[in-house]
């Protein structure tokens, strides 16, 4: 897949570790960024939109958009089906520089396949196993069980973290933004540096 000089920037992390929030704040950080909306067929949350976190569709359609390969990746997480669309990557190809993907490590592994140039990983972790249960007991407050069985894929996902190109511990929030957002700045510049130079060697 060609995308120009654009960055593929992918970021995964067990559930409750917060990657959703760390992904919207980076969004508003880094210029030129927007979020490869994925398709999913679990349910809306109360502040989800559709369109805007997810495209939320039924399984048919989802088996459908698979079966005329509208998908770069797939993976069933949770007993739900998500999806990468191949067209989220290719739209706003003039304007965007980088596409942020908030997947999960089979997503992140399958596209690392596809895609060699100009794509890194990002991988999150809870600063412990305690504060991540206690995150996930939080958030599912009124679902014990659900928060137990989190916890458990959680410890699951934990184990692939040595995939990813950069690690990262959300212990404080902002601090764990800015960490990510400084790097991926360094990667944009060198990016703009390493096209720079492309021209210039075409031109000798
Ligand atoms: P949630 O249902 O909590 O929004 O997401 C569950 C998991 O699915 C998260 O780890 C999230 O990053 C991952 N996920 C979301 N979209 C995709 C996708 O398109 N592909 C893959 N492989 N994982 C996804």
């Amino acid at each position: 897949m060609v995308l120009n000089n654009k960055l593929i920037i992918i970021i995964s992390s067990p559930s409750g570790v917060g990657k959703t929030t760390i992904t919207k704040k980076l969004l508003k950080k880094i210029k030129e960024s927007y979020l490869s909306v994925s398709c999913t067929t679990r349910n809306p949350r109360n502040n989800e939109t559709n369109k805007v976190d997810y495209f939320f569709i039924s399984k048919r359609k989802f088996l459908k958009f698979k079966k005329e390969k509208k998908f770069l990746e797939t993976a069933k997480v949770h007993n739900n089906y998500y999806g990468t669309l191949k067209s989220e990557l290719k739209k706003n190809n003039k304007k965007n520089k980088v596409i942020l993907l908030d997947i999960d490590w089979q997503g992140a592994r399958n596209i690392r396949k596809k895609i060699k140039k100009n794509c890194y990983s990002f991988f999150l972790l809870p600063p412990s196993i305690l504060i991540l249960k206690k995150r996930l007991l939080k958030r599912h407050y009124d679902n014990k069980s659900l928060a137990i069985s989190r916890l458990a894929s959680a410890r699951k996902d934990l184990k692939y973290w040595d995939e990813y190109d950069y690690i990262y511990i959300n212990d404080k929030l902002n601090k764990c933004v800015n960490e990510i957002s400084n790097k991926i700045n360094d990667l944009i510049t060198e990016n703009n540096k390493r096209s720079n130079i492309k021209k210039i060697v075409k031109k000798l």
